[in-house]
């Protein structure tokens, strides 16, 4: 993916994150201002959202059975599922986006707009977010040779299980699995960016992940920028002209976010907790 973005805070239409400010993720698509690489992100796009909560029972929130159980990611307990709307096309070229933007509401948002890396999947299936029980993710960035990569302890049902034939899918197998031991999200991050970049420096590894109550988020080869207002915070590839100070995280950092606050940790460069 080559924009993406994330909101937690009190529910609002689709629309007003994605698509109605200015320079927001919809015009980034092809009039991106900062972005490092790529120059329109026309193949494909895809949001996740949280629904807004139902009342509990069989049809309540909790999403269906392909969101839950054994291939859930962490402790699901208590959270609700996110649905996805993902599509190979421009996000311009389909009209009926913009509807359900304007008609859907909720809580916890992230979407993405792709510029494909080469020798990836071109389909929907490589659209971001990529999803794993509550867990919702994006990586913005390429990762050289991805195919080669030397990917620590995934089985091969997990590696079976990756959603798409692209770097994005594997990195989100490695970080899926980690979460999955119950690692936090930020360890687990830090450590997912570090086995890569111990074998690629040169990977560009911007990755957005979400349960719908925290981002977590890193600035690794390409921009990442944040905005907080009461009780919300927005943190994206890069800023829209929604009025607010958004603020710039810098290159090789990690965010953690909620609707209270963010942090930021500088990401070291050795290899720590890796494994
Ligand atoms: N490599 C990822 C993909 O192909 C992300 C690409 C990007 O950030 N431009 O989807």
């Amino acid at each position: 993916m080559c924009r993406h973005l994330a909101y937690v805070g009190p529910p609002v239409p689709l629309a007003r994150l994605l698509t109605e400010p200015p320079h927001s993720l919809y015009e980034q698509s092809w009039r991106p201002a900062r972005q490092r690489h790529g120059t329109v992100n026309a193949d494909g796009f895809g949001v996740g959202w949280y629904p807004v909560e139902l009342p509990e029972g069989p049809e309540g929130s909790r999403g269906h059975a392909e969101g839950r159980g054994e291939g859930a990611a962490g402790d699901d307990a208590g959270f609700p599922f996110p649905a996805r709307y993902r599509r190979a096309v421009p996000i311009w070229a389909d009209a009926n986006f913009t509807e359900l933007a304007r008609a859907v509401r909720s809580g916890a948002v992230l979407a993405a707009v792709r510029s494909a890396t080469e020798g990836t999947t071109q389909d929907e299936s490589a659209a971001a977010p990529f999803r794993d029980g509550r867990w919702l993710f994006s990586h913005n960035g390429a990762v050289a040779d991805w195919t080669r990569l030397p990917v620590g302890d995934l089985t091969a049902q997990q590696m079976l299980a990756m959603e798409s034939r692209s770097d994005s899918a594997l990195l989100w197998a490695m970080l899926a699995a980690r979460l999955r031991r119950g690692e936090a999200p930020s360890a687990a991050m830090a450590a997912v960016i570090r086995q890569v970049a111990a074998h690629r420096p040169g990977a560009r590894l911007n990755f957005l992940l979400t349960d719908g109550r925290t981002i977590t988020a890193s600035a690794f080869g390409d921009t990442l920028w944040y905005r907080t207002g009461p009780g919300h915070v927005v943190v994206a590839s890069e800023p829209d002209d929604a009025p607010g100070p958004w603020q710039e995280v810098p290159d090789r950092s990690l965010l953690v976010a909620t609707e209270y606050g963010v942090r930021i940790i500088p990401l070291r460069p050795e290899r720590g907790t890796d494994r």
